[in-house]
């Protein structure tokens, strides 16, 4: 029976150094594979080409570099780049690259299908198969940054998980890969430019507050209404509006950073006056902003964009009570990358 590989990636820089000083190497050689692995992301032992070929063999003997592979890549009219992207088990994740005219923007998931049941999602029909690890993770940003560099000549500049999955049931490893983006070791990339995206975990946004993170909080919020949550985001029954709005004001008051509430308006919803009302209630107990983001069916049709009408309405009256409003054209429509669309429908 052969031996099982360790995943040569789950180590440290110590823990590498260690290793080749156990081998007998000098620690230094640690520092030189972990800058394979992260900064120049090797996918194999033989891309460390300052390493001799003894060691390459040595490190093939003992480990492997479980990478993310592109299965398929689907480019839209509009630029938008949707990754399906196989793991090291065989299991499929959806990311997606968002070029505008200033910034390309990553769009990356977090687990393999999803912990909630969003009634509106796509993801949602897939149930739960497993986090996933801080390296794969990174593999989705790394594989979109070079994409980018490809397609639009120019380095990824913003990062949102908001991807398949919900990114603070799977809290310590997206942490550990925002580390990694944000290291000088990894992509060095300024937690401003990242934004963490949740349906509203009370307990986790808490945890984020009292871990000082600097990334950006945003949350899917659709109704400021617990009748209408409930219905269209069932874990609401749980976690419901009056605990979500008492962890985002402590969120606000541990580190001044304003929310983002993602919002999409239904036909027959959350088109009512009654509901924009409970919005702007809700975005005054912390400073905030709301993006209003355009729906794409999918395929049923039990939900449907609201009339352009209630839109304005929206706009109009967060826009009296100064809340800053902006509303959101979805791209990759074409290729279902657009928000709630991803499922992998291969
Ligand atoms: S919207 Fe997000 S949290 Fe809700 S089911 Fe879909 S992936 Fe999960």
């Amino acid at each position: 029976m052969g031996i099982i590989k360790k995943d040569i990636r789950a180590l440290t820089k110590d823990q590498l150094r260690e290793f080749f000083v156990n081998e007998g190497d000098k620690a230094f050689r640690g520092n030189q594979v972990y800058e394979w692995l992260w900064q120049k992301s090797a996918h194999s032992f033989d891309d460390m080409t300052n390493l001799s070929k003894s060691t390459r063999q040595m490190l093939e003997n003992n480990f492997t570099i479980n990478h993310i592979k592109v299965d398929t890549m689907q480019r839209s009219n509009d630029g938008t780049v949707k990754n399906a992207v196989r793991l090291h088990d065989g299991l499929v994740v959806e990311s997606v690259l968002i070029p505008t005219e200033s910034r390309t923007t990553a769009c990356v998931s977090s687990q393999v299908g999803c912990s909630l049941d969003c009634r509106f999602c796509a993801t949602a029909r897939l149930k739960r198969m497993r986090n996933l690890n801080p390296d794969e993770i990174y593999d989705q940003v790394v594989a979109i940054d070079q994409e980018s560099r490809l397609y639009h000549n120019r380095p990824l500049s913003n990062i949102v998980f908001m991807g398949m999955g919900e990114p603070l049931m799977n809290y310590n490893n997206v942490l550990k890969a925002i580390d990694k983006i944000t290291s000088p070791e990894g992509l060095g990339m300024s937690p401003k430019r990242i934004v963490v995206s949740t349906s509203g975990v009370p307990k986790m946004i808490k945890k984020m507050a009292d871990d000082s993170v600097k990334f950006k909080l945003a949350v899917s919020l659709h109704s400021a209404i617990d009748e209408v949550r409930d219905t269209i985001m069932p874990f609401n029954k749980t976690f419901p509006l009056k605990d979500l709005r008492e962890a985002l004001q402590y969120w606000y008051t541990k580190t001044k950073n304003r929310i983002t509430y993602e919002y999409v308006v239904w036909k027959g919803i959350n088109d009512r006056r009654i509901d924009v009302e409970a919005l702007v209630r809700f975005c005054k107990f912390a400073p905030s902003k709301v993006n209003l983001i355009e729906y794409n069916p999918i395929d049923d049709g039990e939900f449907q964009q609201a009339n352009p009408e209630a839109i304005d309405m929206y706009q109009r009256v967060l826009e009296a009570n100064s809340i800053t409003v902006t509303i959101r054209r979805s791209r990759g429509k074409d290729i279902d990358a657009a928000c709630g669309q991803l499922a992998n429908k291969k």
